[in-house]
């Protein structure tokens, strides 16, 4: 019973001089060589060169400010309970008189750590958050971790620089696709990133 159609009669007919010299094959070998060596390389020398990544790539997460300055995180815990890894700890605290420039709202989150060996970079975090304040950065990894003290990352590594504010092209998924379907057909070729207001 034939199972495949891919068995193949063997010759047993005589090699003729140059089949034995082997040098068509050799040729052949030689040329498609050279036609790699000379194509377009498809891969690239990371870590020096880094691809973009995408606008909705997940990555490290940031705790975003607006545009004063003032930490955008509540504290309402609704991140915490969306992420489906229990990767996100949060304590919250009253703001006191004369905080106001630190913190947006009347509350906020004296503590916010993600575990990091725990988190999945799902961003149901990034979706669940009513006052965008947390986001997953899209053209940033998390590190590789040298030691298990270096797994829980909290807001001294969090929170937003704002000497060096994160910005993107878009700020959501609607967005995004939107704007990726525009440069597909050639509408749109140079998008200024923005901080979100
Ligand atoms: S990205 Fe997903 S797993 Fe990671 S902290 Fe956010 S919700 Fe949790
Ligand atoms: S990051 Fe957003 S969802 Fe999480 S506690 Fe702060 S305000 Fe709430």
């Amino acid at each position: 019973m034939q199972l495949t159609n891919r068995s193949k009669q063997v010759s047993n007919k005589e090699m003729t001089l140059m089949e034995r010299a082997y040098l068509p094959a050799i040729a052949t070998g030689l040329a498609i060589t050279l036609k790699h060596f000379f194509a377009k390389k498809v891969t690239i020398q990371y870590p020096e060169v880094k691809r973009y990544l995408g606008p909705v790539f997940r990555g490290r997460h940031i705790l975003k400010r607006d545009e004063d300055g003032r930490e955008r995180c509540t504290a309402c815990g609704l991140c915490a309970v969306a992420c489906p890894a229990e990767a996100i700890q949060i304590v919250a605290a009253e703001r006191e008189k004369g905080e106001e420039k630190l913190y947006r709202e009347e509350k906020y989150a004296a503590v916010y750590e993600v575990n990091m060996l725990r988190c999945i970079f799902c961003g149901l975090c990034e979706e669940a958050c009513p006052k965008q304040a947390v986001y997953l950065r899209h053209d940033e990894f998390i590190p590789v971790f040298a030691d298990r003290d270096q797994v829980i990352w909290g807001k001294d590594l969090l929170v937003e620089d704002m000497n060096n504010r994160y910005t993107r092209e878009t700020w959501t998924k609607e967005e995004a696709y939107e704007l990726n379907a525009k440069r597909a057909n050639g509408e749109v070729t140079n998008v200024v990133p923005r901080a979100i207001p």
